[in-house]
């Protein structure tokens, strides 16, 4: 299967900015051998979508509400960025779970809302460097699989070790592998057969110098990548390190 560069630009870009980013990426993307996601702020996603029609780059949202409309004020419904050009949607980033208080089951349910828009779904999973170092990162991500996934999930997972986002830390390559893997199998016991043929990606503190030896690990099926989305050549470097 391609691997999946997903470039989250997070709380980032004014209408110049995010137009030349994007014209810099749609630039560079026949390059690549990977599918390309980017994910821009709500109030960007029009200009970005009607900038990249025609090129391979997709476009997604950073989160949506669960319902397809009604009395939420401020929130997103998945068939409004449907509606709007999007093909994707990311879930339950680590700071949507810390800042909003998003629980598995908020996840869950955007996560059915995702895939009744016809929307993929990008569920973030991960452990903070606490867990991490009292050794229950495995449990903690195994359940947020087992309890975040609706049955039937047609999407993609991320593992983001919460502390290496946005730090310049990264997991050793054996430990994303060992992550890698244990979410394979949980996805496998959650999904049955189809839980074996989905992407599972790998994000934080993804840059140019460390992206092809992540992308090169056995289950890593691409990256959601922050800070080095908001840099055209970097976000490139990156995809084209993929080599799988
Ligand atoms: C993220 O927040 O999804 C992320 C991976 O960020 P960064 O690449 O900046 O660590």
């Amino acid at each position: 299967m391609r691997q999946l560069i997903a470039g989250n630009w997070k709380m980032n870009g004014l209408s110049a900015g995010a137009g030349a980013l994007t014209g810099a990426i749609a630039a560079g993307a026949g390059e690549v051998s990977c599918d390309l996601l980017v994910c821009p702020p709500f109030t960007q996603v029009a200009r970005v979508v009607e900038a990249l029609r025609g090129s391979v780059v997709a476009v997604g949202g950073q989160d949506c509400h669960a319902s397809a409309s009604g009395a939420h004020t401020g929130d997103i419904s998945p068939e409004m960025l449907a509606d709007l050009g999007c093909s994707a949607v990311i879930l339950g980033h680590s700071e949507r779970r810390q800042n909003h208080h998003e629980s598995d089951a908020a996840v869950h349910a955007k996560v059915l809302g995702a895939m009744r828009a016809g929307l993929m779904p990008i569920v973030c999973v991960g452990e903070t460097e606490a867990e991490r170092d009292a050794g229950k990162h495995v449990a903690v991500v195994g359940g947020q699989v087992a309890a975040s996934l609706p049955d039937g999930f047609a999407g993609v997972i991320a593992y983001e070790p919460i502390w290496a986002i946005g730090t310049g830390r990264t997991p050793t390559e054996g430990d994303v592998e060992a992550m890698h893997r244990h979410i394979r199998s949980a996805l496998v016991a959650r999904l049955g057969a189809a839980g074996g043929g989905l992407r599972i990606l790998y994000g934080g503190s993804v840059k140019p110098d460390n992206a092809a030896g992540l992308l090169a690990v056995p289950e890593v099926g691409g990256a959601l990548v922050g800070g080095a989305s908001l840099d055209a050549g970097q976000f490139l470097a990156i995809a084209a390190a993929v080599t799988v």
